[in-house]
């Protein structure tokens, strides 16, 4: 990256403000980010409680995602396993049933018929082997020609790869990207993810970038190659360039003269769930590590099997369901993901100690569509401001799209800096 100076506001202290910070203050820029809330990591935080550890929903490292692949470049250190649960299961029907992860288990499995099993077989085959599509992942699969239930079983594979329940909304090539990702493998992370945003902070601060917490800001006005970001508290802060790491809709709202924002706030679909996080005494006996919604669109899974996410002898279980776009939580949003982790692992009201209920949850800000492409993280429209996160860029999903949006906006904003610099 172009070493520069200059002075950068980011606003937004998430997963891509940190990254982007760290970036832009190792380049030379002077950096100070805004964060609205008490604490940083924005979607990635974690509640703590005695000795639990729940972050916002289900949250799974990606092995060969851009998030990862940017901690290790940045020195961010972690630890967790990969997950592999023994037995994973498939939920077809009320019932649970053996899932096919592998060419063996596909054979022991008791969810297809033998013909289904080589269809199933076949189409995994096409995946992995890089298959590719311009159209809707809908589209993609009707080309397939699959049976119902090994459709099914394809869906609900790109729902736990994406979060993403919406095919004829998806882009084939960015779906089966995301199943491939997926495939190769996630890790739990021990601590939850606020660990990650504790080391991004530590790094980002240590580089010398100031971090603001309680800072909201208000609005945001171009002034030329210029920005000026004016908090809540009625302080100004006029910078060379201004980073937005935030959602759409929030981007839109603080810089309203910025057109293209406005564009992009009214097409982003956003990826919702609702999920039950559990911290639990103990496992009931006979709990399943991981069951998987077939013919509805459920997860359920123990993460603190793979993660230090609980003490001594206790559990961390996350039960989620992926909402279609059109489907707001409804008012037994929470009752239907008891009733999946009374499937998985009956008894385990009574070792109930904490839970976290989040109802429509934004997991991503905006479907991947195959009609509309992401934005890139330069503004046309507004020279010297920038937009990073899970809804801007070409690469990845969820937080990789969010960190490979901020290194990529970082890159853009320390070239332009040396360019106005070497132009002075
Ligand atoms: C239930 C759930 C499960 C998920 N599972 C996974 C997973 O398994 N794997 C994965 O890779 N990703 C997962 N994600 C997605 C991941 O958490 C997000 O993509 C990522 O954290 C987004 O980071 P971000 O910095 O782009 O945005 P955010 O985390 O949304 O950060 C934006 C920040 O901006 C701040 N802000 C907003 N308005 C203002 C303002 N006016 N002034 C100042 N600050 C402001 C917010 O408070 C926030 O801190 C999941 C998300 C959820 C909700």
């Amino acid at each position: 990256m172009a070493s520069s100076s200059g002075n950068v506001n980011v606003v937004g202290g998430g997963i891509a403000g940190l990254i982007a910070a760290i970036e832009l203050v190792r380049a030379g820029a002077k950096v100070t980010l805004f964060e609205s809330a008490a604490d940083l990591g924005g979607r990635a935080r974690t509640k703590y409680a005695d000795g639990f550890m729940l972050n916002q929903g289900p949250h799974a490292l990606y092995i060969t995602g851009a998030f990862k692949r940017e901690l290790d470049r940045l020195g961010i250190p972690y630890s967790g396993l990969k997950t592999t649960p023994l037995e994973p299961q498939g939920l077809y029907r009320g019932k649970l049933y053996r899932l096919p992860t592998s060419a063996s288990s596909l054979m022991l499995s008791n969810l297809f018929s033998v013909g289904e099993k080589l269809a199933y077989a076949g189409v995994q085959k096409a995946v992995i082997d890089g298959a590719t599509g311009k159209e809707s992942f809908a589209v993609w699969l009707d080309g397939q020609d699959l049976s119902p239930l090994v459709r099914m079983a394809m869906e609900s594979i790109a729902r736990v790869s994406s979060y993403a329940n919406g095919s004829s909304l998806t882009h084939a090539a960015a779906m089966l990207d995301q199943i491939r990702r997926g495939l190769k493998g996630v890790i739990y992370v021990d601590g939850g993810w606020a660990a990650l945003v504790g080391e991004l902070a530590k790094a980002a601060q240590e580089a010398g970038a100031v971090l603001k917490t309680g800072a909201a800001a208000e609005r945001v006005a171009v002034e030329g190659l210029r920005s000026r970001v004016t908090l809540a508290d009625g302080s100004e802060h006029l910078a060379d360039a201004t980073l937005l790491a935030l959602g759409p809709k929030e981007a839109a709202r603080l810089a309203p003269s910025v057109g293209s924002l406005g564009g992009y706030a009214e097409d982003a679909i956003p990826v919702r769930t609702n999920t039950l996080d559990l911290a639990l005494e103990e496992l009931p006996d006979g709990a399943r590590q991981f069951a998987l919604g077939i013919d509805q669109p459920f997860y359920f899974s123990v993460h603190s099997i793979a993660a230090k996410l609980a003490p001594e002898g206790g559990a961390v279980v996350h039960v989620a369901k992926y909402l279609p776009p059109d489907e707001t939580p409804g008012h037994d949003a929470i009752a239907e993901l008891e009733a999946v982790a009374d499937l998985a692992m009956p008894g385990w009201r009574r070792f109930e100690k904490k839970r976290q209920e989040l109802r429509g949850m934004a997991v991503t800000n905006a479907f991947v569509r195959a009609d509309k492409p992401r934005p890139g993280v330069a503004l046309l429209d507004a020279p010297g401001l920038f937009v990073a996160g899970d809804w801007v860029g070409d690469e990845g999903m969820l937080s990789d799209a969010s960190a490979a949006s901020a290194v990529e906006a970082a890159a853009h904003i320390a070239g332009m800096l040396e360019r106005e610099r070497s132009a002075a």
